[in-house]
């Protein structure tokens, strides 16, 4: 697949006048946004997760939009003046370590082109469209095996049109290094543009392949009249095609799966590949080292994962993690602390249960009495408890376990993702975390960050699962980069393209969506009148429990299936005798949405007099 792009960005946009004079011509706004940041949105929904541009005139726009782009690196022609696309391209060349997609930064496009390039199986490739009228055409012609042959602004010099220059290219490694090579040994051609520079190399031996998709909706913006074009006629033509391919947006504030992005589901229709393949193989360890980056050093830390759901996961963490003649101490405030000591019971463990309230704080000093007795050898808690949504501080309990010599194994199923940590810091060993929750990917892998030092440790001891054996899996991966067993193929690419878009939005930024999403839930409950079961100082962000009212007309059917018709999907939660339901804040919502979802919850609770 390619992952990496550059857009040629130097020029200075003269035909523009006064315009470009101060900006450069990529910043152009349409409909509220620079042409070229929608381009940049439109690759990282296509899987890119680096984008060189190359910048000349006015650089420090690019630079600062560099800033909002984690994926972006900027690289300067400081001879952009007398240079061309090409001595753009040669400067960025080094940032490239792939095959790529070459644009100019002046586009505005259907992203359906970046797919075509996608599957096209040759390596390069040269997007082309049909007649454009746009009075700027470069006319392409090729040969019987639509190999490039030729490449002019002027239509006398084509004797027969193949199509017309997009200025979007897909380019392997190899020719991108030729084109600069070629560049390089030819100083008299310094202002040549890079589509020149194709033609020059394009031969039976180098094939450069141009691909005409007839209808093609696109536009190049040089001047005024192109951009009076452009917002009049091209830009609402390629909102209505792709607004064609969007999926139906559904809203899931159930505590997971969570809902995602349509770039994320459309990762999943790839191309059939056997698991045992070093592609693939190669796609799983970038993706098992990206999921410890988030929370640790990769040095330290190793990322095993399972095709599984979360339970999966911490199936593998619980009945692997426990020494041979060790004893497990579970703390148990809510339904998933129960579930892990119920595996601890099921594979017949020595372990007992710390049982603490289900909405208070855990006692940390009664907590620490059982560490001081010395009867343990690990210590297996939740982060958050998704039953409540109260957040367990781990940030103290953790590094006291290890105080007392633990080995800390923890449940982070539902905190993953959804805010920043440090699992040196807080002192954790092992913990879980599956595909779906807030790193925004489908369901079907459940995975385990552990502590390598901890982790081999367990080389020798006598297994009591197979298939969710831990270091069975991570030392077969690591010798042969494949999984013991079939992995979720399609799964693993869209928890890639999750990771791209989680990397871009930053975890801290994420967090700071839940927390706003969820201020905007609990506001609405006061102004409704109901209550929450978790004090908001102990709460998550993530999931809120509210009481359910008093009032005998209340049925959560009914509620569920009102916001259901809107396109929110809400979540029932029973705790012993406390009645609740639960709202999340997870995956792809924004504060928009819970506005709307809020003004749902009051409609209902309006019409059986509650507000
Ligand atoms: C969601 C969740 C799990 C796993 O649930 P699955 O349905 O197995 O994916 C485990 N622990 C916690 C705390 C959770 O929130």
């Amino acid at each position: 697949m390619i992952r990496q792009a550059v857009i040629m960005a130097g020029g200075l946009g003269s035909r523009f006048g006064d315009r470009t004079q101060e900006m450069p011509k990529g910043f152009i706004e349409i409909d509220g946004m620079p042409m070229v940041e929608r381009s940049i949105k439109k690759l990282i929904a296509a899987g890119i997760e680096k984008i060189v541009i190359g910048t000349g005139h006015c650089n420090e726009w690019y630079d600062n939009l560099a800033k909002q782009y984690p994926c972006i690196v900027t690289v300067k022609n400081e001879d952009f003046k007398n240079t061309s696309s090409m001595g753009t391209l040669a400067v960025c060349a080094p940032f490239i370590t792939d095959d790529c997609y070459i644009l100019e930064s002046d586009l505005l496009y259907d992203a359906v082109g970046l797919f075509v390039l996608e599957n096209d199986t040759r390596k390069n490739v040269i997007l082309a469209s049909g007649a454009t009228q746009s009075e700027d055409e470069v006319y392409l012609a090729t040969d019987d095996s639509s190999i490039l042959t030729k490449v002019s602004k002027n239509k006398s010099d084509v004797t027969e049109v193949a199509g017309e220059l997009v200025g979007i290219s897909k380019i392997s490694y190899e020719l991108l290094q030729q084109m600069v090579q070629f560049y390089n040994s030819h100083p008299d051609a310094k202002k040549i543009d890079y589509e020149k520079v194709l033609e020059q190399l394009a031969s039976k031996d180098t094939p450069i392949y141009v691909r005409k998709i007839e209808h093609y909706v696109w536009t190049e913006i040089d001047d005024e009249a192109m951009l009076k074009r452009a917002v009049t006629q091209i830009y609402p033509h390629i909102q209505e095609n792709e607004s064609l391919r969007n999926v139906k947006r559904e809203v899931l504030l159930n505590p997971g799966p969570s809902t995602t992005s349509d770039s994320v589901k459309y990762a999943q229709v790839i191309a059939d590949i056997c698991p045992r393949e070093l592609e693939f193989g190669n796609l799983m360890e970038d993706v098992a080292t990206e999921l410890t980056s988030f929370v640790a050093d990769p040095k330290d830390y190793v990322t095993v994962m399972f095709g599984c759901s979360g339970t999966g996961a911490d199936e593998a963490m619980v009945s692997s993690c426990l020494p041979p003649n060790g004893k497990l101490l579970v703390v148990d405030n809510g339904s998933y602390g129960a579930r892990l000591a119920k595996i601890a019971a099921v594979y017949k463990e020595d372990f007992e249960v710390f049982k603490s309230s289900t909405y208070e704080p855990i006692d940390i000093a009664a907590l620490e009495k059982e560490f001081k007795t010395g009867k343990y050898t690990t210590f297996a808690i939740v982060y958050h408890e998704t039953t409540t949504g109260l957040l367990n501080p781990l940030e103290t309990i953790c590094p006291l376990a290890k105080k007392y010599g633990l080995t800390t194994i923890v449940d982070a199923v539902s905190a993953y993702g959804g805010m920043p940590m440090d699992l040196e810091k807080l002192g954790i060993d092992f913990m879980t975390c599956t595909s779906n929750k807030h790193i925004g990917g489908m369901a079907g892998i459940g995975f385990v960050i552990c502590k390598k030092q901890e982790l081999l440790k367990q080389k020798d001891w006598p297994m009591r699962n197979y298939y969710l054996n831990l270091y069975d899996q991570y030392e077969y991966f690591l010798k042969t980069k494949q999984t013991r067993f079939t992995p979720p193929v399609q799964t693993l690419y869209a928890l890639k393209q999750a990771i791209i878009e989680t990397k871009q939005e930053t975890i801290e930024k994420r967090f700071e969506r839940f927390t706003e999403c969820w201020n905007i839930l609990v506001s609405a409950l006061k102004d409704i009148g109901l209550k929450m079961l978790v004090k908001e100082e102990y709460q998550s962000h993530f999931i809120t429990a509210i009481l359910n009212p008093e009032t005998p007309k209340y049925n959560f059917e009914d509620l569920h299936d009102y916001a259901r018709n809107f396109g929110f999907t809400i979540y029932p939660g029973k705790l012993g005798n406390i009645n609740t339901f639960r709202i999340a804040n997870m995956g792809d919502i924004v504060p928009e949405e819970m506005k709307r979802f809020c003004t749902i919850l009051k409609e209902y609770m309006h019409s059986i007099g509650v507000c």
